[in-house]
């Protein structure tokens, strides 16, 4: 069952694209595509500058989008809109789509989170095959390409303070001012930057900048800094540089290394497109690099009611242990949702349906546990679970008698063939399926009335025992011989109630973990709240269930429908020692929807 969504989509294959909804995107490169502006190019599997490109054998992509990951968090909900939409692009327009680690930040980037996203992509079904890049990989190029922008007079090293950077780059309705070391000719600013380069200076004393226009409405265009002095150790250079590119400078360049065409962010990117142009356009023209040049498209990113998504409030809740670790099944984390027993399946489904658009909205969370539940539904075995067992005592069946009753893997696929039931003289109900003073319309078990045990005997309720506490302790049953489920007449018995039930002696007891949303709220943290606050006591509840025997065997990420409660996955960890542990998924129905 588990293999379903781990088979791996080729992104070079090109399944029906015409059967995809359309959005604006596509109309973008269908449009492109007619023009021939990105006619395909041979690459030779190696980035580089034109000068530098070897043509060889290589592939001949359509198109090419990259996901790029800064690898300092585990990915999320809303990483994998983008892993869908962009991977997802490329398999249908015969192209291809890199995975970029983005980092050129010297601090916070870890091996373990490079790991991670490896492995989250692949889990969400798709491979970039060679195309495996690293944006540090590319420092030696971006800093000739900022000595030949000095000589250009298109940057200047600026030394004035941070706070007089500021108080000069103007405001939304004011131009900004002009620095005084704007005026730098190129040979001070290329003595300056190789200072820089060379360690003389310390960290905030000089900035390069590139050289647009102080009066631009954009204030993103205003002289943007493109290079500032870090004296940090990176995760791969380590201490070959103390200069690092700024994201505005390196992600254009990026992308032009590495021939990408479309270069697809989210929408906070929008007012940085012109830089984006404005860069790649000049560096075309010293000739660094490779034209037709990229072109940047931006799309709303998702957000999710119930849920936070920000690696800054993620990290604080590992961190503070209100969960237990990146991969807590009820985080929004990709490898929370995997041990969740969420399917790659479901998340591609719930991406292709909301699609992508320039305004930015909310989703529901219960749209994603929907998509779940739907391909769970289409693909997981049923089994019985009895979540909060009670005795029943089938008074009229012998001691030493045990029959088989068999039950459907699937009700609707007899194709997945039936698997026995063990019945005999004491059962597990769950608790709530008996009432001794029953409630109006409650159809289920209490003295006097008659239910069939699914796919097993009709019963007759005729009593119960009681400790000295009032709870109930047993319940007595006689059942009715002609009634078994599938043979003759059986169906005679009118009953309006149909439980589950496990055999004591053949079921055994096993650990269930019932998880619900992380917070209690829509938006957590909104109105001004700390959203901390804002946690559901009651996500997480531990129990020990009646669990039909054949789960006993079930390996690690297979997947089930306890019938009635929902579905559950073999967690992948803690099922390791060869006793599974259940997670619980989702739950049958949304419980919480309107008019349910
Ligand atoms: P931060 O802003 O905290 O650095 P990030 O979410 O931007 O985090 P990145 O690692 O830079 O993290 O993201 C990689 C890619 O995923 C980017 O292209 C980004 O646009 C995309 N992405 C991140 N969050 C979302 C989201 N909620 N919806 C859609 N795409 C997203
Ligand atoms: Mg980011």
């Amino acid at each position: 069952m588990a293999d379903i969504e781990k088979s791996s989509i080729r992104v070079d294959t090109v399944p029906g694209a015409s059967a995809r909804v359309h959005n604006f995107i596509r109309h973008i490169i269908d449009a492109d595509l007619k023009t021939g502006k990105y006619a395909p190019r041979r690459w030779s599997g190696e980035p580089g500058p034109a000068a530098e490109q070897r043509v060889g054998a290589g592939d001949t992509a359509k198109i090419r989008t990259r996901f790029p990951p800064e690898p300092n968090g585990y990915l999320h909900f809303g990483h994998a809109k983008s892993i869908c939409l962009n991977f997802g692009l490329a398999q249908d327009y015969a192209g291809v789509c890199h995975l970029r680690f983005d980092d050129t930040n010297p601090e916070k980037e870890e091996q373990e989170y490079v790991d991670s996203i490896i492995e989250a992509v692949h889990w969400l079904g798709f491979d970039w095959k060679e195309n495996q890049y690293f944006a540090s990989g590319y420092f030696q190029w971006m800093y000739d390409f900022a000595e030949k922008l000095i000589e250009a007079g298109h940057a200047y090293v600026d030394s004035q303070t941070a706070e007089e950077m500021r108080a000069s780059r103007g405001t939304l309705t004011e131009a900004g001012r002009d620095s005084p070391f704007r005026s730098r000719t190129p040979t001070e600013n290329l003595a300056l930057f190789r200072a820089m380069k060379a360690g003389e200076f310390p960290d905030g004393t000089h900035i390069l900048r590139a050289k647009v226009d102080m009066s631009s409405g954009n204030i993103n265009l205003r002289d943007p800094a493109i290079y500032r002095i870090r004296h940090a150790t990176h995760h791969a250079t380590g201490d070959a540089w103390c200069i690092y590119p700024m994201y505005t400078y390196a992600h254009p360049i990026e992308d032009a290394l590495e021939n990408i065409t479309h270069s697809i962010c989210t929408l906070e990117f929008e007012d940085q497109r012109p830089f984006y142009d404005w860069l790649l356009a000049r560096l075309a023209e010293l000739g660094c690099v490779n034209t037709p040049l990229p072109q940047q498209i931006e799309f709303a990113r998702l957000n999710l009611s119930y849920v936070v998504l920000s690696k800054r409030k993620l990290i604080q809740l590992v961190e503070e242990k209100h969960v237990d670790g990146w991969d807590d099944p009820r985080l929004p984390t990709l490898v929370g949702a995997r041990r969740r027993g969420f399917t790659a399946e479901g998340f591609r489904r719930f991406n292709e349906m909301n699609g992508v658009t320039k305004s930015d909205s909310w989703i529901d969370i219960s749209i994603l546990e929907e998509c779940q539940r739907e391909h769970l539904n289409e693909t997981a075995p049923r089994r019985i679970a009895v979540l909060d067992p009670v005795r029943l005592v089938i008074d009229n069946y012998s001691e030493n008698q045990e029959e088989e009753c068999l039950a459907p893997n699937h009700p609707q696929k007899p194709e997945w063939g039936k698997r026995p039931l063990p019945f005999s003289k004491e059962l597990w109900i769950e608790r709530e399926d008996f009432m001794e003073v029953p409630s109006k319309g409650y159809f289920r078990l209490f003295p006097g009335n008659m239910v069939r045990l699914r796919y097993g005997f009709v019963v007759k309720c005729i009593g119960c025992d009681k400790d000295a506490a009032g709870t109930i302790t047993t319940v007595h049953c006689e059942y009715m011989a002609d009634s078994k489920s599938g043979t003759p007449g059986s169906d005679n018995y009118k009953v309006k109630g149909n439980i589950h039930w496990v055999s004591a002696q053949h079921a055994y007891a096993g650990e269930v973990r019932l998880y619900d949303r992380l917070f209690a709220v829509e938006e957590p943290g909104g109105g001004g709240r700390d959203f901390i606050a804002d946690l559901n006591p009651d996500s997480k509840r531990v129990i020990t269930a009646q669990l039909e025997s054949a789960l006993k065997h079930a390996a690690a990420e297979d997947r089930f429908q306890f019938e009635r409660h929902g579905y559950f996955v073999a967690d992948r960890i803690d099922s390791k020692g060869g006793t599974p542990v259940f997670n619980r998924t989702v739950t049958l129905k949304d419980s919480r929807a309107k008019g349910k």
